[in-house]
């Protein structure tokens, strides 16, 4: 069984010259590619020798080395021609004066926007930082943060952009040895942090782990030596094992008549990595370190290979998955299994030889070669065809990816834009108060709270503590009347905020601890921009929204007759207002007695609350009466209670809070028929 990969035998290729290494490059076209393709690639190997000619990489070599091996990664993965020519000519708008108009001219569209996009990426890379000053490196990772935005829907365009970009972060980071030490740990981060993630979006399995375990080797040489060695140790050691465990599956298929191929794979050197560090166990505790990997013809194949499996050994219901029935964003399909063998538990993986490759190297490689569907010439048609399905599903899903791989890739960044459309990163978990910090620190100080445009374009009225994401739009409200206190410092998160108020706390001499006893809720500044609509009394559990008036923004009940129907309305949540008081009216029922409505009265003032309005209506008749009352309460709680000590009162039946929603009338919504 072979061992943790060794990477060395991959560099025998930078040994060639260039010229040899060209014409390998070309024969592996010439298996998949049509003259007329293959020439393309030669004249654009051409074209990128001339324009890096007496350039050197730091390994000594000539530069051109780099493209053709970036182009012959793809090209052995057969993927189409324009891709391979434009991995050949990647590097050259970036670094000579090759211009994008004359690739254009030279290879079509598809080329240079190929080419366009890769170099977008490349400005994403930082430049050696030497003895940068921190506020020259703080502004470039805002351009690099609208770089990244910008590549993201180039590439949601033409994910083979970030096919070629994969396989040139792979070769340089395959010949890494040659660079500074300051250069290889800054690389190998930037690797894990954005490369891997792209990588696993893209399904690109192969290139992840080979990408994931170099960084590894440079960010932590002795750790990366020390799990070689302790891999290799317990995979020897496991080998009987391993090899009785093979031929059993073998075996057991061959039963069932089933075609299959059964191999042991190794779990990879960064996973091993992930799973003992954190948990701080060994590598022989890794159950899974061995995986088996059971290779069918037919998808029905691999649900017959699952049984057969499942009536040989007893398994692990809770780990049972079906990734066939339901793949994975990223495309990889397979039925996964844990079952108790021989010595304990093991997983078996089932899948067929062609979801193995969509495994290896995701949807978009393969939708990015074309050999299938070029046998004959008589299936030209079909190919457009082809060809025209897969740029559909490869738009749809470049779209879900640029969605989904946001988090991933910024995981610790979220942008926000101003109204005039700039785009402002913030660290994640940003409040509005670090954002209106962003912006100016005198916006910061008087910062009372937001506008915000979701995602979901709602716009809503948030406090200074509304946690920002990515992608809404923030107008910050600001109050002149407001300055920070102690509190301000819980609300923001960012340190450029943080440091900020702290400073104005100090220069104004006050506290920068809150004090302890502040059982009171804290209400909003916010509040000074609005006001409780009288007509519908909102409260906690209603839903509200706002209506902008001359001055202040009037808060209503949702479906209350008052909102005005066609107004730009603010979507706003009580959390956000946090009023001091609100008014309640409760419709109060009992028997009618002499001093009843005297000891209502008296009920409210024993727990606080004044009366703001009130009256009795008897109906002698039937020896009943009823009561209104509307008063201020603080909260829910407060007004539970209330309500309990008035039940409490002799004679009284029912207690109904009103539902003062003053509907819209039948006629005014029916328009009048003439
Ligand atoms: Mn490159």
């Amino acid at each position: 069984m072979a061992t943790v990969r060794d990477n060395e035998q991959r560099q025998v290729a930078g040994r060639l010259t260039p010229a040899e290494l060209s014409r390998l490059l070309l024969v592996e076209c010439g298996r998949s590619m049509t003259a007329v393709e293959v020439d393309t690639v030669r004249r654009a190997y051409l074209v990128a020798n001339r324009a890096h000619r007496g350039v050197k990489r730091a390994s000594g070599e000539a530069y051109i080395v780099h493209p053709l091996a970036v182009a012959r990664w793809l090209a052995e993965r057969r993927v189409v021609a324009e891709c391979v020519a434009a991995a050949l000519l990647h590097d050259v708008v970036e670094d000579t004066p090759v211009s994008l108009q004359r690739l254009r001219h030279s290879f079509g569209p598809v080329v240079a926007s190929l080419v366009d996009g890769v170099t977008k990426f490349e400005a994403v890379e930082q430049p050696d930082a030497g003895d940068e000053l921190a506020r020259r490196r703080e502004r470039k990772q805002r351009q690099q943060a609208e770089t990244i935005r910008k590549l993201l829907l180039a590439m949601a365009e033409d994910p083979r952009v970030a096919l070629i970009k994969l396989a040139d972060r792979l070769h340089n980071i395959r010949t890494l040895d040659a660079v500074s030490p300051e250069r290889q740990m800054r690389t190998a981060r930037e690797t894990l942090d954005i490369y891997a993630p792209l990588a696993d979006r893209l399904g690109l399995a192969e290139i992840k782990y080979e990408i994931q375990d170099l960084s590894l080797k440079y960010l932590d040489p002795e750790r990366y030596t020390w799990l070689v060695e302790r891999i290799n140790t317990e995979v020897s050691a496991r080998h009987e094992r391993t090899v009785a465990t093979t031929h059993a599956i073998e075996q057991v298929m061959a039963r069932q008549g089933i075609d299959a191929e059964v191999r042991a794979k190794i779990k990879h050197l960064a996973s091993v990595q992930r799973r003992i560090a954190p948990n701080g166990i060994d590598v022989s505790e890794i159950n899974d370190l061995i995986t088996y990997l059971v290779l069918v013809p037919e998808r029905r194949d691999c649900y017959a290979a699952l049984q057969a499996i499942h009536s040989q050994w007893q398994h692990l219901d809770a780990r049972l998955r079906d990734y066939i029935g339901s793949p994975k964003l990223n495309g990889y399909q397979s039925l996964h299994t844990t079952v108790f063998g021989f010595e304990g538990l093991f997983d078996v993986h089932i899948r067929t030889h062609e979801m193995q490759r969509v495994a290896d190297y995701g949807p978009i490689l393969l939708a990015a070669t074309q050999h299938e569907a070029r046998n004959s010439r008589g299936q030209s048609l079909q190919w457009i065809e082809q060809v025209r399905s897969w740029q559909r599903e490869l738009s749809l899903s470049a779209i879900d990816f640029v969605e989904s791989v946001r988090d991933d890739l910024f995981q610790d960044q979220i942008f926000v834009f101003t109204p005039k459309g700039e785009v402002k990163d913030l660290a994640s978990g940003a409040t509005v108060l670090d954002m209106a910090y962003r912006i100016h620190s005198a916006l910061g100080e008087h910062c009372v709270g937001a506008r915000v445009t979701g995602n979901d374009n709602m716009v809503r009225l948030e406090g200074r503590d509304y946690p920002l994401s990515s992608g809404e739009i923030a107008q910050i409200i600001s109050d002149d009347g407001v300055t920070p206190d102690a509190s301000w410092l819980r609300v923001a998160h960012t340190r450029h905020a943080r440091e900020a108020i702290a400073h104005w706390l100090h220069a104004h001499d006050l506290p920068t601890v809150e004090p302890a006893s502040s059982d009171e809720i804290a209400h909003s500044d916010l509040l000074r921009h609005a006001r409780l609509a009288m007509c519908c009394e909102p409260g906690p559990e209603d839903d509200i929204i706002g209506v902008p008036a001359k001055s202040r923004l009037v808060v209503h009940r949702v479906g209350c007759r008052y909102v005005p129907a066609a107004r730009s309305l603010l979507h706003v949540r009580w959390e956000t207002l946090r009023p001091q008081h609100y008014r309640v009216s409760l419709d109060i029922t009992g028997r009618d007695r002499r001093g009843l409505m005297h000891d209502v009265a008296e009920v409210l003032a024993a727990a606080n609350l004044s009366l703001a309005r009130g009256g009795a209506h008897a109906i002698s008749s039937r020896f009943k009466a009823t009561i209104w009352i509307t008063f201020d309460v603080r909260n829910p709680q407060e007004l539970h209670h209330a309500c309990q000590r008035i039940l409490g009162i002799d004679g009284i039946v029912s207690i109904e809070r009103r539902q003062r929603l003053p509907q819209r009338h039948a006629t005014e919504r029916t328009p009048a028929k003439g």
